[in-house]
């Protein structure tokens, strides 16, 4: 009797195991990742000035993009980032979201999420441009946005819809595996901003990427552990740094730099996308 109880027990705890595992495996929903040039190239950047607060790289020029993204998992479509806005000047992108979205024949209202790295001008530019979607924002950035925590360079105005309750917010304060199933993760990395993500997708093919938000700027502040001038918490954003890399390690993730430019072809050229 008792023995028996003890198997039915045992049986229990793995059927919930197996119910909790990410259901990657079989009838799982294709992920595919394209990235969009959301902003326009500026001049080369000396990044001793803004991007290292330990003068760590003398003269080092070095040329910056602005990156977003656009992730499909299974019919639904998630924006990472929203680039800089159409009225950003001369970083303002020549083709906005909304045409490079409907190059790839998707329409702006198709977008369920609207994920934000952090809540810095360039990443957050377009997001307005998706009144449907949730919008998925670390706690201390949307923080900081509604006027809770000042910082420096938050334009509450590019998040309008949100803010004044036009739109779903979902506020991340740690983790947020979006879809459920384990593909495509936000993992909370703070230190950039108070409520900083990185974003980790699992592609069938490519194997798991992770996009840096701001995490660092540059392949060189990934690899030293190097800080920017403009930053809210130096020892966080280095474990930050150091969490990212031992990801990476465990799961032999690629890590894609989203300001650098050397990091662009690490994914298919626009309007290809990574699988
Ligand atoms: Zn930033």
């Amino acid at each position: 009797m008792m023995q028996r109880s003890l198997a039915i027990l045992v049986l229990g705890v793995g059927a919930y195991g197996l119910a909790a595992q990410p259901a990657l495996a079989q009838g799982a929903a294709e992920v595919t990742l394209t990235r969009m040039e959301c902003g326009s190239r500026l001049a080369p950047t000396e990044v001793n000035l803004r991007f290292s607060d330990s003068f760590a790289y003398g003269g080092l020029k070095l040329q910056f993009v602005y990156s977003c993204y656009l992730i499909k998992h299974g019919d639904d479509y998630m924006m990472w980032d929203t680039g800089q806005a159409q009225d950003a000047g001369p970083a303002a992108p020549k083709v906005d979201d909304v045409e490079l979205l409907a190059q790839l024949k998707v329409k702006p209202e198709q977008v369920k999420f609207v994920g934000i790295s952090h809540f810095h001008a360039d990443h957050i530019g377009q997001a307005n441009s998706f009144p449907n979607a949730t919008l998925l924002i670390g706690q201390g950035d949307w923080d900081v946005l509604t006027g809770k925590l000042p910082q420096p360079n938050a334009k509450s105005a590019l998040v309008s819809h949100w803010i004044s309750g036009g739109g779903k917010v979902e506020t991340v304060p740690l983790d947020k595996d979006v879809f459920g199933d384990g593909s495509v993760v936000m993992l909370y990395t703070p230190g950039h901003t108070p409520g900083h993500h990185c974003l980790m997708v699992k592609l069938a093919g490519k194997g798991v990427v992770i996009l840096s938000g701001d995490m660092a700027h540059f392949q060189e502040n990934y690899a030293k552990d190097g800080v920017p001038s403009f930053n809210y918490d130096r020892s966080q954003t280095v474990a930050s740094i150091e969490r990212i890399k031992q990801i990476a390690s465990n799961l032999k993730a690629e890590i894609i730099i989203q300001h650098d430019a050397r990091d662009v072809d690490k994914l298919p050229i626009f309007p290809a996308s990574a699988k």
